[in-house]
């Protein structure tokens, strides 16, 4: 009789990146963060194991997993570290899916194939200093120009881009500011990578600005139709959504078993703290919650699989498990107390890192209004 709730392959993404996260990521988790670099050597040692290549086809290198196995994947890198596992979700996703979509074999074997290697850095730019949650307040223009497209404007927050080989840029190319997406390479002239942002959490995971000067790019570079970016934009959100459930609940599910852990062990008044119910009560509270957050992701991963429509799952799946791992990276806190506050203990850097996945791929306001659209509000 089977064990498991999940099929051979999402059982193998799982075990594969269990694996990898407790021998090579967790025994040094907090050196990763704390270096503040690039996690080079794991994020291609995650790449050699497949994962880059998990949504695309054996045609450029990849394996092309179901989205629970991906999603399975994703959530185990974040246990170990979830910088590591933001990098690598942009390799794996973000900053390639659109080269993919593109269907353009050139540009597939030049930057998706090194990519899903692990021997090209990619990246996406849709936000700006002044275009947020509002992504119709871009202002990132791209002209034609002869054979070229010459852009200029200036993205913020972009993961990678301090090591990236390659961005892939929205920007306006209508008079009713239809969007489109472009691939730049990293060395165009007119292309700047700006100023680092200091960030409370995700430390290894470096982001910066981008700036484009009159950089000029080849048509060939443009992705997709033009003008069809907010077409695009919307399929991949509901993608991004999902990834970023998976991320959040890694770290939320890790910071839980610590704290129980912690709750055994810690003796406080002749007895270990969980046996106190204000405590054991509080992380069963939490469980159920994060178990409850992997039931949506598994339900929106399922609707992607059948090819039914899922913003809204996707969102209810990301809102859910991110709001629901700041609960239980909390809690852990509190079971910890003054050594939840040690830099020493890996609780702070979850506390730290879990808000991330309450902004990135829309913030918990914009996914209620997003449900709320769906629903026909
Ligand atoms: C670590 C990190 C990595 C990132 N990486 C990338 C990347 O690689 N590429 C990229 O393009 N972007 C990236 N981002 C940017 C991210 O997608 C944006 O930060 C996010 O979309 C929110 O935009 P904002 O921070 O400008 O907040 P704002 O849009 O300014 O929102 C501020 C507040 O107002 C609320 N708000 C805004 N509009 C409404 C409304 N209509 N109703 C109710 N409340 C509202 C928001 O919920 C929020 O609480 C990253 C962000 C972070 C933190």
């Amino acid at each position: 009789m089977t064990t498991s709730r999940y099929t051979e392959q999402e059982e193998a993404a799982r075990t594969t990146f269990r694996r990898f996260v407790e021998k090579k990521v967790l025994p040094q988790a907090k050196e990763i963060d704390e270096a503040k670099a690039f996690p080079r050597k794991l994020f291609v040692e995650a790449g050699e194991l497949g994962f880059f290549g998990m949504r695309y086809p054996e045609k450029w290198g990849g394996n092309e997993a179901g989205t629970l196995a991906y999603l399975l994947a994703v959530a185990e890198l974040a246990r170990g570290n979830l910088s590591l596992a933001a990098c690598c979700t942009m390799q794996s996703l973000m900053g390639t899916y659109f080269i993919f979509r593109s269907g353009q074999d050139s540009l597939c074997e030049r930057f998706l194939a090194p990519a899903i290697r692990g021997d090209k850095v990619g990246t996406i730019c849709m936000t700006e200093p002044n275009a947020g949650s509002d992504l119709d307040a871009m202002t990132t223009t791209a002209k034609e120009d002869g054979q070229c497209f010459v852009l200029n404007g200036t993205k913020t927050w972009i993961t990678s881009a301090p090591v990236a080989d390659f961005f892939t840029v929205f920007a306006v190319t209508g008079d009713k500011k239809e969007l489109s997406i472009f691939l730049v390479e990293s060395g165009t002239p007119g292309l700047i990578v700006g100023r680092s942002i200091e960030k409370m959490g995700l430390w290894a995971s470096l982001t910066s600005e981008v700036i484009f000067d009159g950089c000029k790019i080849p048509k060939s570079h443009l992705l997709g139709n033009k003008n069809q970016g907010r077409d695009y934009l919307r399929e991949i959100l509901a993608k991004i959504r999902l990834t970023t459930a998976a991320l959040a609940l890694g770290v939320g599910e890790i910071a839980l078993e610590e704290a129980t852990r912690y709750a055994n062990e810690r003796v406080q008044f002749g007895k270990p703290i969980g046996k106190f119910q204000a405590v054991s009560m509080s992380l069963a509270e939490r469980a159920t919650e994060m178990e409850a957050a992997r039931h949506l992701m598994e339900y929106a991963a399922w609707r992607e699989d059948q090819n039914l429509a899922n913003m809204k799952e996707a969102s209810m799946a990301k809102l859910f498990a991110s709001e629901t791992a700041l609960k239980a990276c909390e809690s852990a806190a509190r079971v910890f107390a003054s050594y939840g506050y040690a830099m020493e203990y890996p609780v702070q850097r979850y506390l730290r890192d879990v808000r991330f996945t309450l902004i990135g791929g829309g913030t918990s306001e914009i996914l209620k209004l997003v449900i709320a659209k769906e629903m026909g509000l």
